[in-house]
């Protein structure tokens, strides 16, 4: 039973695993060879992938929701398209590094706009690649060729917002299922009428007659961070899901 739920969780390495053995079976060598091949990439992975995980848990906890919001929310504009140009062309690392920043940079209010102009940049436009492919290459070869590649991301980025819609994604998802299990309960014999969680998430809570009362029922995306800080701020713990 816990084998099987193991196995649906992480369908993805099990087909990997089995394949693993299937060629280990019918070709030894190759198996040997893939799994040096694998091991290559976990290694790289390995050292990568921390520096970008500490990363990015320092933006999500020092940078508050209304600067990305401001900075590369739908409502951002010519400066949010800038700004994901530039995150995106003077990032470092693989492209896989791209996956967790963005994952965060949409929870916290990101366009999909945006999303895929610092995707795309960082996967074609970085700007050491870019010094080398003119090193290489030639400089006007490399000027065209970024060009072209910038109006080709601009146009991916237009027609990926009009197709995919950010509620659809698994991101919003988990945070609407969050938000849709958790009920916003006070202990009012707790509460001293601070105002500390008012203050914090002017959303969620008012202060009337000296007690906080929650105005949402529950936890929707839009406020969940404030919530959050709220709810680790109150002084006496008064509130509670
Ligand atoms: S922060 Fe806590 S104690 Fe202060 S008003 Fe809110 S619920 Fe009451």
């Amino acid at each position: 039973m816990k084998l099987t739920k193991t196995i649906k969780k992480n369908k993805l390495l099990t087909g990997v695993f089995l394949t693993y053995v299937f060629l280990l079976i019918v070709m030894p060598n190759k198996a040997v060879e893939s799994f040096k091949n694998s091991m290559y990439y976990v290694k790289e992975m390995l050292e990568i992938i921390p520096v970008i995980f500490l990363l990015t848990s320092l933006i999500e906890a020092w940078v508050p929701r209304e600067v990305i919001i401001n900075s590369f929310g739908e409502k951002s504009g010519i400066k949010g398209s800038i700004f994901s140009f530039i995150l995106g062309s003077f990032s470092a690392g693989p492209i896989y590094a791209a996956f967790p920043v963005c994952k965060m940079l949409v929870k916290k209010g990101a366009s999909i706009f945006n999303i895929v102009i610092i995707l795309s940049t960082w996967a074609v436009v970085k700007v050491p690649m870019l010094i080398n492919e003119a090193k290489f290459l030639g400089i006007e070869f490399m000027i065209a060729r970024w060009l072209l590649t910038t109006i080709s991301i601009f146009i991916m980025a237009y027609i990926v917002f009009l197709v995919i819609k950010k509620e659809n994604l698994p991101i919003d998802k988990e945070l609407k299922d969050k938000s849709s299990e958790n009920k916003i309960k006070i202990k009012e014999e707790y509460c001293i009428g601070c105002g500390v969680c008012a203050k914090l998430c002017p959303d969620c809570f008012v202060i009337i007659d000296g007690k906080a009362k929650n105005i949402k029922e529950k936890i929707e995306p839009d406020y969940v961070e404030n919530f959050e800080k709220a709810m680790k701020k109150c002084p006496t713990k008064a509130i509670y899901l």
